[in-house]
């Protein structure tokens, strides 16, 4: 699985109860020789974790109140790195019309991003 995981070797260890060392086959943990969780691990603090939280419920709220007010375009994101979107995956292109032309190249574009940045951004200005 990708995504985030706490940073806490014995809750990766009861997620993983086969993981030693190395990477973890079912979660993004890695754990080193030493027995503790990696950098290589895709992994956030409590806190980190919490304040993502708060981030996250606090632009429910702004993009909420942004399509309230008539804000509904169509703008999905764009990796540039990986050349990604959501709508690769997405089953739902026959009732946007993003495909189609309409809306076209209004991708919301998102560059090399690191994680710890984004963190660290999102503490500063809680
Ligand atoms: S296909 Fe349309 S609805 Fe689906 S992710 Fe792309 S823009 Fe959004």
């Amino acid at each position: 699985m990708k995504g985030l995981i706490l940073a806490d070797i014995d809750i990766v260890r009861m997620m993983d109860t086969k993981i030693d060392t190395g990477f973890s086959t079912q979660i993004p943990a890695y754990i080193d020789k030493e027995g503790t969780l990696s950098a290589k691990s895709s992994s956030v603090t409590k806190k980190q974790f919490e304040d993502l939280q708060e981030y996250t419920k606090k632009l429910i709220k702004q993009i909420s109140k942004e399509i309230l007010k008539g804000k509904i375009e169509v703008k999905p994101y764009y990796k540039v790195k990986q050349g990604k979107t959501p709508c690769e995956y997405c089953a739902y292109h026959s009732i946007c019309n993003f495909n189609n032309g309409i809306c076209k190249d209004s991708y919301y574009y998102i560059g090399n991003v690191n994680k710890d940045a984004i963190l660290e951004e999102i503490a500063k200005n809680k």
